[in-house]
């Protein structure tokens, strides 16, 4: 089963709204970076709310949402674009806390550091905001952020609901907006349902796609779109080639007398790309002789 995204309206009092289900690449992810429970319970929260952050840019463009915690976690990045596509990174990915899973996550974040949003706005121009951390879960930090740093007044809840089967049993996340014209009260309504548990509840008893926003934001949603959403890393051979390029004719010749080869672990998706020294050679040569990249000596 593919993770989905859904767009949304509810039209009288105009609110915008964003779900995502993300627990099939949340597992993906998982697996991929070899996450203990806890690591992976945040690390799902992460990758839920970054989709729903991508699903709310203008453009399309990528978002990046980034932690750096005092806790055990110590960090975490997500990168996220506007097309369904989300990839990211842990710090420490064995970070386990037994007992609770409610708890669990809060420990591993800790008390202090900071929640940070790099949005590129396109035309080569980045915005970042950032919020204190301070204790609590990534959605509680990240609402503070939407109340500092954004314009628009957001409601937002993300959940992974521990099964005893899986303790990733299902993970999703919904973000509601007042439009324009909307109003101001009925997203406060929002807000305190899902402060009283309407989604959390909802992803508990199992209610999926739209049954789960509707437990939000009532019976007069209209979806207007469903977008497939997916763990997808963009890393490729030819990055990795670049990334060697970069250090120059002089640091290829130190990497060619120490090693012979470059191993490149791209930290998004685990993948491995090598370049011998055959290549490593000839891309030297290339640098020395100031050919420009591609052309034949
Ligand atoms: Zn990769």
């Amino acid at each position: 089963m593919k993770d989905l995204l859904l767009r949304g309206l509810v039209r009288t009092p105009d609110l915008r709204v964003i779900q995502v289900e993300a627990t099939d690449l949340s597992r993906m992810a998982r697996m991929l970076h070899g996450l203990a429970p806890t690591a992976a319970s945040v690390f799902s929260e992460a990758l839920a709310a970054g989709l729903l952050l991508g699903a709310l840019q203008k453009e399309e463009t990528r978002v990046n949402l980034s932690l750096e915690v005092d806790g055990p976690l110590s960090g975490l990045l997500v990168d996220a674009d506007t097309a369904g596509n989300i990839r990211g990174r842990v710090r420490r990915p064995d970070v386990h806390f037994p007992g609770d899973p409610s708890v669990g996550p809060r420990a591993a974040l800790g008390g202090s550091g900071t929640l940070s949003v790099l949005r590129d706005l396109g035309n080569g121009e980045f915005y970042r905001g950032s919020v204190e951390f301070t204790p609590g879960t990534l959605t509680d930090n990240l609402r503070r952020y939407f109340a500092s740093s954004e314009q628009v007044a957001t409601a937002l809840d993300v959940r992974v609901h521990p099964t005893e089967r899986d303790g990733l049993g299902a993970v999703a996340g919904i973000v509601v907006q007042k439009m324009p014209e909307g109003s101001l009260e009925a997203l406060e309504e929002v807000r305190r349902r899902i402060e009283a548990g309407a989604f959390r509840d909802a992803l508990a008893r199992g209610a999926t796609g739209e049954e789960l926003a509707r437990a939000v934001v009532g019976d007069d949603l209209a979806i207007l779109a469903r977008q497939e959403v997916s763990y997808v890393c963009n890393c490729s051979r030819e990055r990795a080639v670049n990334a060697v390029t970069a250090l120059g004719p002089d640091g290829i010749r130190t990497v060619l007398a120490e090693d012979r080869q470059v191993v490149i672990d791209c930290e998004f998706c685990k993948k491995r790309y090598v370049i011998g020294e055959a290549e490593l050679t000839a891309i030297a040569r290339r640098l020395e002789g100031g050919v420009p990249g591609g052309a034949r000596a």
